[in-house]
């Protein structure tokens, strides 16, 4: 039986991206909040993001005379989301980006470092703050430090409880297995992605890799328990099977599974083959749109991506155990380059083939014919149009084939929400008391971005429905 204790105006779970602006908002307001939150500490998978957020029509992109506004950037939205994209909710986070987020973020003392041009966009609008993700999160931290809002961490939130038919609160458990109850006139589901949940993972990525294995890629607080807690309530989702999906994630070999992927970057110079050694894709086009999609249509879908020794000492892996205070840590790489049974190695071509399972033929042939088409000082790859500018030649031994498998890193699908946060059945009713924000509701509403996302527009939104979730429950 719950210990009944804490009541507040409003319960937030999760103190990430959405949970973080709801509260501010929702105390800046005067508002009594508590925010439960499962980890020891502040900022979800926000805080481990790139960070980058699309914004339309911002000062600085002002500033940089970049033409753009909400409008064209509805259009390559939908152009790039497709029929499965929520055009309304779309439409408002583009409208409402640069005051409520640009702005509003700015004011709070964010710092931006440039604006990078993304895939599907027309314009640049990927707005990079200071410090990535991690700045970011550290900046809305501070500002929440000046509010009376309460935090209880460690805290995991497994059920809803309801009172005559409205969600009046939760029942968390903390690491010592104590439940508790909590109760608030209203609660804010804000409990991210379910990346980090290999079950999960493995039931609604099946259509996309068709049965075949996808890396987990979410951050260590994307579990889905606020898809399971809704679920047993009978609410509705949708687009569930749309996992934004990278193709550059092996598996790490520190997990036992084989199952949590690690990102590598820096290889730009690299090339990509199939199972059967050949060529497939314009590497220059490592996004979830092209990259993914390009590595999801090989049988099987993963491929090896092909360095030399020289390449090897540019290859970034994001996570925090191949860093030392925030860059590369080289022994680090260097060992899960020589160690990992995903990397193949050889000292020639054809070792490299034979320790990949390759054949050695076709292996020598794509790298022969890639490094004569460098040598030959051609602009542009006729077979898939890589641009060949700055490229190395694969060339200096030892050689190495890094695994890559697909890697689940956000969910474009999630619980449906009305425009104003408010979680829906699926006979279209509200259920009262109750709302739902960020990558549970698909970054805002069910499915925001649609079939792919222009970037930037998976945290954007995360943060901005926090702040729709909270002027809803603020009655503005
Ligand atoms: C490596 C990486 C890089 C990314 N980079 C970008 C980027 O550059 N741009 C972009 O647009 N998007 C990016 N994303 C996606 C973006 O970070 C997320 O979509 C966004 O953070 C989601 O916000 P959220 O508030 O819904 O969830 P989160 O920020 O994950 O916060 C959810 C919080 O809820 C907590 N929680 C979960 N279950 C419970 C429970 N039962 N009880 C209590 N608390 C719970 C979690 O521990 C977590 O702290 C990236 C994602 C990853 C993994």
């Amino acid at each position: 039986m719950p210990q009944s204790r804490t009541t507040a105006d409003v319960l937030i779970v999760g103190a990430g991206a959405a949970g973080a602006t709801a509260a501010i908002d929702l105390a800046e307001a005067g508002a009594d909040v508590l925010v439960l939150e499962a980890l020891p500490a502040f900022g979800g998978t926000a805080a481990v993001s790139g960070g980058g957020i699309c914004i339309a029509g911002s000062a600085l992109q002002q500033q940089r005379g970049l033409d753009d506004s909400p409008d064209k950037a509805l259009e390559d939205w939908l152009a790039f989301g497709g029929q499965e994209a929520d055009e309304a909710w779309a439409e408002l986070y583009l409208r409402s980006s640069a005051p409520d987020l640009f702005d509003w973020l700015t004011n709070m003392g964010m710092e931006w470092t440039g604006i990078n041009q993304q895939e599907g966009n027309r314009s640049p609008r990927w707005h990079a703050p200071k410090g990535s993700g991690h700045g970011l999160m550290q900046v809305v931290e501070n500002h929440t430090r000046t509010l009376p809002i309460r935090w209880e961490y460690n805290t995991r939130v497994v059920d809803l409880v309801q009172t005559g038919g409205r969600v009046t609160g939760v029942v968390a458990e903390r690491t010592d297995g104590i439940a508790t109850e909590f109760s608030g006139d209203n609660v804010l589901l804000a409990s991210g992605g379910f990346n980090n949940n290999a079950d999960m993972v493995r039931t609604y990525a099946a259509k996309q890799a068709r049965g075949h294995k996808v890396l987990l890629g979410g951050g260590r607080g994307a579990t889905g328990d606020g898809h399971t807690i809704l679920e047993r309530l009978g609410a509705e989702f949708t687009h569930m099977d749309i996992i934004w999906m990278y193709p550059y994630g092996t598996p790490d070999p520190t997990d036992q599974n084989a199952v949590r992927g690690l990102v590598l970057r820096g290889m730009d110079s690299d090339i990509w083959v199939n199972q059967r050694a050949e060529r497939f894709h314009n590497e220059a086009l490592r996004g979830g749109a092209s990259g993914a999609s390009a590595l999801l249509a090989q049988d099987p879908p993963q491929c090896w991506a092909i360095i030399d020794g020289k390449m090897a000492q540019r290859v970034v892996v994001s996570d925090p155990a191949y860093q030392v205070r925030g860059a590369p840590n080289r022994e680090a790489i260097q060992h899960l380059l020589d160690s990992s049974p995903y990397v193949a190695r050889g000292t020639t071509v054809a070792e490299l083939a034979d320790s990949a399972g390759l054949d050695a033929t076709r292996l020598e042939q794509a790298i022969a014919q890639h490094n004569a088409l460098l040598a030959s000082g051609a602009e542009v790859d006729p077979l898939y149009g890589r641009p060949l500018a700055r490229l190395d030649p694969i060339e200096m031994p030892p050689y190495y084939a890094i695994q890559f498998l697909p890697l689940a890193r956000k969910n474009f699908g999630g619980v449906r929400t009305d425009l104003e946060c408010r979680v829906l059945r699926p006979d279209g009713s509200a259920i009262d008391g109750l709302f739902a924000a960020g990558e549970l509701a698909g970054m805002a509403g069910g499915h925001i971005n649609g079939r792919a996302g222009l970037e930037g527009t998976m945290l954007g939104p995360s943060l901005f429905s926090g702040r729709v979730a909270a002027r809803a429950m603020l009655g503005e």
